[in-house]
């Protein structure tokens, strides 16, 4: 379970609270003192508050709710949401009717999925979707052997844990789609924005008997240029990455197949009985807000603007640089914003020099970052999070000339 997103952010929790007391009291000392040196040595690192840009949880956007204060409030009555039924003759009897209502206009509204016509699931985060469809998909061939589950190095690195962690009969993880040349029937993730790196990704395997699962966690205005809307069989959305609410726990899939959807409902039944209404509730009046404030002004800006300044500044600390580089992305046309717009991804992949532990060596200096082997890659990578608090980041910015330091040595 090391590095399953939500997992670790329990531990990160405590870690936070932890370091948020003592960057409280220490951090603009510590940092201060840091001016005065060269570089960050072990000497004083025990002074010096951990930094957690391991996990991708959503606080970025905290400034943008604050503002938003009492304005986006729900209250729910003792008696309101008492049954497990939502909507007892919809084939996803526990999907709030307004919370469908809402995720169809605001993908209408970004333009980046095709709703019209197609099934709406919910469930407890996509993490929750990405077992139930590949449930889905794997149960109604009844397969004698496991299907091999794939996904092109770089992949997020929960979907191992994801797919194996139950030992399903069903379904197996099979590693790097680059690799995956047998004839059999097989399941690959795309993942685009791609996590970590941010690239946008179509399917690498295009082998007879392949099906494929989209995970578009990220393919909205504040990380990447919409381009078109996208249309594959099963497309995967969450609350978390699209407005910062990971704690509500809600994710969507928009499905072309009946059947196929029918069995994610399912699975969703047997595992969790559905999902809170509470959350629901909430994700649509989060959503309803967004929609209403439309284009300008509103949430996506904030988010483009945010995560622009992030990346702006992380090139700036990196650039001249030769021990440590990040990808680049080319300016694309965003039918969103009516311009070109560049990519300002959720993850920063770093890369050092082949040899280097990279992991190791930020972790040296107190910074935590998931190393390149969580996503099948070498330990000379590395991913850190760009949806951190304003004042890790910042800070993490700080640190950066240190890193860099002793790095070229
Ligand atoms: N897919 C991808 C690509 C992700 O990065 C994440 C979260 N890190 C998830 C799925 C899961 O998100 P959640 O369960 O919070 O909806």
């Amino acid at each position: 379970m090391g590095s399953v997103e939500g997992a670790v952010v329990m531990e990160s929790n405590m870690n936070a609270a932890v370091a948020a007391a003592a960057a409280a009291s220490a951090a603009a000392d510590v940092e201060e003192r840091n001016n005065d040196e060269s570089m960050i040595t072990n000497l004083h690192l025990h002074s010096i508050p951990t930094l957690n840009l391991d996990q991708g949880d959503p606080t970025v956007y905290e400034a943008y709710w604050k503002s938003v204060g009492e304005n986006v409030k729900i209250s729910i009555s003792a008696s309101q949401s008492l049954s497990y039924f939502a909507n007892p003759n919809s084939f996803c009897w526990f999907l709030v009717p307004k919370l469908e209502q809402e995720i169809k206009i605001l993908h209408s509204l970004v333009g980046n999925a095709v709703v019209d016509g197609r099934h709406i699931v919910v469930g407890n985060g996509s993490s929750q979707l990405i077992q139930a469809a590949l449930y889905a998909l794997a149960d109604p061939l009844d397969p004698p052997t496991p299907i091999t589950v794939v996904s092109a190095v770089p992949f997020y690195s929960c979907y191992p844990q994801i797919t194996d962690y139950v030992r399903s009969g069903l379904y197996k993880w099979g590693g790097d789609a680059n690799a995956y040349d047998k004839d059999e029937a097989y399941i690959e993730l795309v993942t685009s924005p791609n996590n970590p790196d941010g690239e946008i990704r179509g399917p690498v395997v295009k082998r007879a008997n392949g099906m494929l699962l989209h995970d578009l966690a990220y393919y909205w205005p504040q990380y990447t240029a919409i381009t078109a809307p996208a249309d594959h069989d099963v497309m995967l959305f969450t609350l978390s990455k699209c407005t910062g609410h990971a704690g509500s726990r809600i994710g969507w899939a928009v499905v072309k197949d009946a059947e196929v959807a029918k069995k994610m409902v399912k699975f969703i039944e047997i595992n969790t009985i559905g999902v809170s209404k509470e959350a629901q509730l909430r994700a649509a009046s989060i959503l309803e807000m967004i929609s209403a404030n439309g284009c300008s002004g509103g949430f996506f800006e904030f988010g483009q603007s945010v995560m622009a300044e992030r990346w702006k500044k992380l090139r700036e600390a990196l650039r001249g640089s030769e021990v440590l580089e990040v990808p680049h992305f080319p300016l694309k046309y965003c039918n969103y914003n009516r311009d070109f717009i560049g990519s300002n991804p959720a993850y920063a992949w770093v890369k050092a020099k082949p040899g280097v532990q990279l992991e190791k060596a930020m972790n040296e200096e107190r910074i935590r970052v998931r190393g390149g082997t969580s996503f099948g890659c070498p330990s000379n990578y590395v991913r850190l999070s760009m949806l951190g608090k304003h004042e890790d980041f910042d800070l993490f910015l700080k640190r950066l000339p240190s890193i860099i330091q002793l790095l070229a040595v």
